[in-house]
This record gives C-alpha cells, sequence and structure tokens, in this order.
C-alpha cells in the first residue's frame, strides 16, 4: 500500500481529479462497453475521455450525474496501491489506452493503482482521500476528442465536469458561466453591429463594422493623446518586408511556428510582419544617434500577421490579423529603469480609464536556458519599477519573451475573468543582433537597451475584452451611439 499524503485541506486539483475517478466509476457502471483512458483536473473543472462506439446522449450525462452523486455520498475512501507493471498490464488486459499508458511508465517509476468502491484506475496519484470531500459537482458536456490529441488515432469522447468544495461554489460559478454567455463578444459584437469575420474572408481576421470602428477611434485618439504628452514619435513601418529582416532579428529562428509562410515574388521571398519590432529597429538605425537624442520613443498603430491553428480562433481575442498599440524605446542602460517606470505608469492610467479596477502584474523571466547576465538587469529594472509604484506583483518563471524578460498587465473584468492586455519587454539582444549605437559621452559607441511596450495590446483583444467587461453597454464616451432622439409621435418630429 503507498500511504496517502496527509493534508490538512485538499487542493481544487486533487478534488477535481478525483471527481474525474468518480465519473469514470460511474460510467464503468452504467455502460460496462466504454473504455476509460485519461482524466485530468483542468481549469474549473475536470474531464475524462472514454472510447465508446456509442455517443453519450444528454439524457445520459443525467443518470451518470445522478450516479455521481451516489458515488459521492458513498464517502469511498481513496486508496492506492504500488504494482508491477505485469500486473497493472493483467488489470487492464481489456483497455489498450491503460496498457498503453502502464508500458510507457519509464522503468524504475513507481506504477500504481488507486481504487474508490468497486472501481480501480491506473494513476500517478495527487487525490481527495474520499470521495466524500467533493462538495459539489455537475457534468458540463460532451465533446470529442482524439486519444494523445492525434488526429490519427482513434475518436474518444470527452465528457466535461466541474467540481467545488461547496454547493455555494458551484452555483456561483454556474452563474459566472451564464453571465459570460451574456456577455460574449461574438454575440454582443453582431447584436451592436460593431464587426464581423467574413467566412469568404478567411478566419481570424476582423471586419470593423461603422459604429466598432467609431469605439476604436476613440481609443486610438486616448492612446494618441498619452502617446504625445510622453514625448512618443508616431511612426508607420510596411506590412511586408523582406524575409531576410527576420533572419537577423531571430524570429525565423524562435518565432517561424508563429507567423505566415513566405510570399515569393521576383524570386524574393517575403513575409507579413509578426511583429513591429524590426521595422523600428531599421528606423533606429538609418541615422547616428548622440546619448544626448536618448531615449528615443517610436510608436505606431502596428497591424501584425500570426499564424494560429483555426480550432484556436475565437472572435476578436484569438485572431490571425491585429493592431497593436505598439512603441519601442532606445535608450541608455542608466535610464532604463525610468523609462520603465513611466511605461509602468501610462499602463495603468489606461486600464484605470476603460474602467479596470484590478489590475494583476506577472514579471515574466524567461527559459533557464536563454539566461544570461543581462536578464537580472532587465528583471530588477522591472522590479523595482514595480516596487516604487507599490505595484505587487507575481513571478511567471519561463513567460519571458525570447529576447528577454517582461512585464505583463493582467485586468479582471466585471465579473472577475482574468485577461492578458498589454505587456512591456526589456530587451538587450536585439540592439546587438541589429548592431544599434549611440555615441557615449566619451566619444565611444554603445549598443542602447530596447523597451517593447504594448499598453492595450492588440486593439481587436482590447475591444472584445471592453465588449464583455460592459456587457455591451459601454459608458458614455466610449459609446458608438451616446443619445437617440425617439418622438413621441409624428407631432413632436
Ligand atoms: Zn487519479
Ligand atoms: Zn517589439
Amino acid at each position: 500500500m503507498v500511504d496517502s499524503p496527509v493534508e490538512s485541506t485538499v487542493g481544487l486539483p486533487e478534488l477535481r481529479h478525483t471527481a474525474a475517478h468518480v465519473l469514470a466509476y460511474a460510467v464503468q457502471d452504467l455502460f460496462p462497453d466504454a473504455k476509460p483512458t485519461i482524466g485530468p483536473a483542468i481549469d474549473n473543472g475536470f474531464y475524462y475521455d472514454f472510447d465508446r462506439a456509442e455517443a453519450f446522449t444528454p439524457d445520459d450525462l443525467a443518470r451518470l450525474e445522478a450516479r455521481m452523486h451516489e458515488i459521492v455520498n458513498a464517502d469511498y475512501p481513496m486508496t492506492g496501491e504500488r504494482v508491477t507493471r505485469e500486473a497493472a498490464l493483467a488489470q487492464f488486459a481489456n483497455n489498450p489506452y491503460k496498457a498503453e499508458i502502464a508500458r510507457e511508465i519509464p522503468e524504475g517509476e513507481p506504477i500504481t493503482l488507486y481504487t474508490i468502491g468497486a472501481f480501480t484506475d491506473l494513476c500517478r496519484g495527487g487525490h481527495a482521500h474520499t470521495t466524500g470531500e467533493i462538495g459539489a459537482l455537475k457534468l458540463m458536456s460532451v465533446a470529442g476528442a482524439y486519444w494523445r490529441g492525434d488526429e490519427h488515432k482513434p475518436m474518444l469522447q470527452r465528457i466535461y465536469g466541474t467540481a467545488w468544495p461547496t454547493k455555494a461554489e458551484l452555483d456561483a460559478y454556474l452563474l459566472m458561466l451564464e453571465e459570460a454567455a451574456r456577455r460574449d463578444h461574438r454575440k454582443l459584437g453582431q447584436e451592436l453591429g460593431l464587426f464581423s469575420i467574413e467566412e469568404d474572408a478567411g478566419g481570424g481576421l476582423v471586419f470593423w463594422h461603422p459604429k466598432g470602428a467609431i469605439v476604436r477611434g476613440i481609443i486610438e485618439n486616448f492612446i494618441r493623446e498619452g502617446l504625445a504628452e510622453r514625448g512618443y514619435q508616431p511612426v508607420v513601418t510596411p506590412h511586408i518586408v523582406h524575409e531576410h529582416l527576420y533572419e537577423i532579428s531571430g524570429h525565423l529562428e524562435n518565432f517561424a511556428h508563429g507567423m505566415f509562410g513566405p510570399i515569393e515574388i521576383e524570386g524574393q521571398r517575403f513575409r507579413l510582419k509578426p511583429m513591429n519590432c524590426p521595422g523600428h529597429i531599421l528606423i533606429y538605425r538609418s541615422e547616428g544617434h548622440s546619448y544626448r537624442d536618448l531615449p528615443i520613443r517610436y510608436s505606431e498603430f502596428g497591424t501584425v500577421y500570426r499564424f494560429e491553428r483555426s480550432g484556436t480562433l475565437h472572435g476578436l481575442t484569438r485572431v490571425r490579423g491585429f493592431t497593436q498599440d505598439d512603441a519601442h524605446l532606445f535608450c541608455t542602460p542608466e535610464q532604463l529603469q525610468s523609462e520603465f517606470e513611466q511605461t509602468a505608469d501610462e499602463a495603468l492610467r489606461m486600464v484605470r480609464a476603460f474602467g479596470f479596477d484590478r489590475v494583476e502584474y506577472f514579471l515574466s523571466t524567461r527559459e533557464a536556458q536563454l539566461r544570461t547576465e543581462t536578464d537580472e538587469i532587465a528583471e530588477n529594472a522591472i522590479r523595482r519599477a514595480l516596487e516604487s509604484r507599490g505595484l505587487p506583483f507575481e513571478i511567471d518563471a519561463g513567460g519571458g519573451a525570447f529576447y528577454g524578460p517582461k512585464l505583463d498587465i493582467n485586468v479582471r473584468d466585471a465579473i472577475g475573468r482574468r485577461w492578458q492586455l498589454g505587456t512591456v519587454q526589456v530587451d538587450f539582444l536585439l540592439p546587438k543582433r541589429f548592431d544599434l549605437k549611440y555615441r557615449g559621452s566619451d566619444g565611444k559607441d554603445y549598443p542602447p537597451v530596447m523597451i517593447h511596450r504594448a499598453l492595450g495590446g492588440s486593439l481587436e483583444r482590447f475591444f472584445g475584452v471592453l465588449i464583455e467587461h460592459y456587457g455591451g453597454a459601454f459608458p458614455a464616451w466610449l459609446a458608438p451611439i451616446q443619445v437617440v432622439v425617439a418622438p413621441i409621435s409624428e407631432h413632436q418630429a
């Protein structure tokens, strides 16, 4: 027997993963022909994938949920047992999926079976102590899913559910889902005539209708005013450039998976721009700079194109073409922190103006193998800028850009959901790759430090979040229609 870990409280992931076992137990009882495969906890709930010839119906889900409540109420202890590979393979002789998992567990790693009541599963652990610890659960939906996410492998049925410590928490979650559906920007965008995605034009490409374009204009003007006040200079760069530029920048090496493929003209390969930075760098590089000129701040509403799988596209919040409120700052190392502080101030001004009062900051560091001594300088600048403003933050290890660490600015919307908006990134790498220089006070040349920042992030995404935050009822200053004069009868007209 494996000792169950002694915990004072069971975490949500453990609770939800236990609920997945409970679901598989119920399926074993009611649909003995179905073969359970894997059942992890996910954000807000859990799923379990089953191989079964017939489709699970809504009626089946209701019966399964009723059986799950019985299993929870029986309060079965979760017991673990370490077994040999042979014993595991014998246990799952009729289930090729479990057998495959059992065969692939590396030599020397424990193979464990966990049991509740009359249901035993192959699992590495991480559970509640008893099924009774699941205070509330609900099955949500069924969807198709390939075994191991591979389209060449069998199609399984994935049953999604949610589980919570208490009924009150489940009810609050279900209410939030209802509210989220009511605020869905794809639905409101159509009802209010704000934007559309056109099948004939392709997924992930946004058409802003007149009313949506009015809101976009207001957002752009707000941003432009802030930029002008802080000494940014607007620039405009091409949407398509020679591929060679992205060889120098490192985008082809590090970001090709996120780019559209090459376009050939006269035997030369061009690319749609996935980021605005290389364009701004070329403008900086085209003339000489003295330390007296720095910081130089270039801004652009820069439209970029990125490859996203069609299955992941989502309204305005996951698209293939979008416009960033982008800017690149070129400064001396001594100016780094003050420049960073002022961009953090700008970000806060922006999210507050648009009605977000809950802002969360994440300092995203680079993956360990990419880190160099400049990462520490950059991270310290971000850290000190946040601390000087009294802004609390969390660390997102490994979440940084390929060229450096970054600050991510997230907001909570009116119903408590978290959205990532802006980012501010410190970059010592691209100035070196492009051999950028400024002449120091000692007459020698030095590479400037770059700050990349987009505060709203993308205008498309920002608009989508605004629609959901306000449920389509924008404050008067943002509304495309502020007043409607409606005569009661022809007489008043
Ligand atoms: Zn488990
Ligand atoms: Zn950039």
